[in-house]
Parts: structure tokens; sequence; C-alpha cells
């Protein structure tokens, strides 16, 4: 009876740890979302108003590789999560490229508890902004983003933290506002989402897209679309 109780543990536990270690990680997992064909560059141009456009004007956007360095408590969970974010938007056309770097960086990534967070606030002077598990504050020239920082609340539920640093990693690329759409990372509400959503993919694509500059106003970004084959679009 014992062997058999002890039998029945050892398989949930082996089960509980199969379930944490290929929940996120295994080889197919993306945090870029290419599977529903029934987004439309009308979508993304939505999107694109909504979080960025109507805020600035004119498209703004990184045009120089990414440089993040991190520091304070992160996690080995935390690390996989960065590099699993960097591999997938690295993939992205036109996207300059992320990389971790120990030096000479333009991001700031620091992952600190929540007593830690008032001193680093003043360091950092983001005394403006409150910190909600995590913030961006991004700094622009003329349209190209040149540098960030991102503070990430650490001790937080390890699910939760992983869709804020993908939500905040978003913010830093571009999107900077909210959207009322619930499935996008960058969600009104505040709802930890595991990945980007297919709308949130396509304006990350239609945003970086070598076509698109710096600049342009929104009637200009819709007539390239508008000629534009998604299909092919997602082939180039
Ligand atoms: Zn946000």
């Amino acid at each position: 009876m014992i062997l058999i109780a002890i039998i029945g543990l050892m398989s949930i536990i082996f089960l509980q740890t199969n379930i944490v270690n290929h929940s996120r990680f295994d080889n197919n997992f993306c945090f870029l979302n290419d599977s529903d064909n029934s987004v439309s560059f009308a979508e993304g141009m939505n999107f694109i108003y909504e979080v960025q456009l109507s805020k600035v004007r004119t498209l703004e956007k990184w045009t120089i590789p990414i440089r993040i360095k991190y520091e304070g408590d992160p996690t080995k969970e935390d690390i996989d999560v960065l590099n699993q974010i960097i591999k997938d938007f690295n993939k992205i056309n036109g996207f300059p490229g992320m990389k971790i770097v120990n030096k000479d960086e333009n991001v700031l990534l620091i992952y600190a508890p929540k007593e830690a967070l008032p001193e680093i606030q003043q360091k950092y002077n983001l005394t403006n902004l409150t910190i909600d598990k995590g913030v961006c504050q991004r700094f622009s020239e003329n349209g190209e983003i040149t540098q960030a920082i991102i503070v990430i609340e650490s001790d937080i539920d390890q699910n939760t933290k992983n869709s804020v640093v993908l939500h905040e990693i978003f913010h830093m690329i571009g999107f900077y506002g909210h959207s009322y759409d619930n499935a996008s990372i960058i969600n009104h509400i505040g709802e930890p989402i595991p990945k980007l959503s297919a709308v949130d993919t396509l304006s990350f694509r239609m945003l970086y897209h070598p076509e698109i500059s710096i600049g342009m106003e929104y009637h200009e970004i819709n007539a390239y679309y508008q000629e534009k084959e998604l299909a092919e679009f997602m082939n180039d």
C-alpha cells in the first residue's frame, strides 16, 4: 500500500517537473505568433495607430542594434526568457537586432524586489512613473529610439514576470501605449499573456519593414500596405 502510494507520489512529482520544464521552452515555443491567417494589414495599421502614431504622429523605431545589459536579481528562467525573446524578435525582417552585453548598453534591464523600487526610481529619475510589476522609459531623438530603461519587479510569480518582461520589451521597441485588444501583450488591463498576439506580431513586422522609415505619417504607411499582399509580405 505504502509502496503504491510512494510510486504514485513519485509519478506526480515527475509529471509536475515535466510540465514545468516543457511548458514554455520546448523547441517549438516562440514568442511571435504567425499562426493566425485571419489577420490583416488593416488590423496592423489600427494597432500601430492606437499604440504609437496617435501619440507621436510620425513613425518611431530603433535603427541601431539594441544592446541590453541586465542587473539585479534575475532567476535562471528570467535569463532563459530574455534569450528566447531576443532569438525570436531577431527573426523580424528589418529589425536591427537585440543582444545581451556587459557594457556599452543602450538598454538597462533591472530586476529588483518591490522594496527596492523607490530607490531605483530616484536613481534613474523615473519618479513620474508608477511601477506596476514593470515599467519602461524610452528616449528618442528625431524618431529614432536610442535608449531605454526597463525595471521589472523581481519578486512576483514567474509566469506573470515572463509576461511582464515581454510586455516591457514590446513597449521598448516602439509600441508605446496600451491596446484595448485584450489579446495583445500590451493590453490595457495588464492581463498577463504568454506570447505576442497575431496582431502584435504582424504590427511588429509592419513597423520594422525596411521600406517603412522613421518620420513617415499614418497615410504614407497605410498607402504602402494597401499595395501589398499579406502572404507575399510574410515570406519577405
Ligand atoms: Zn505597459
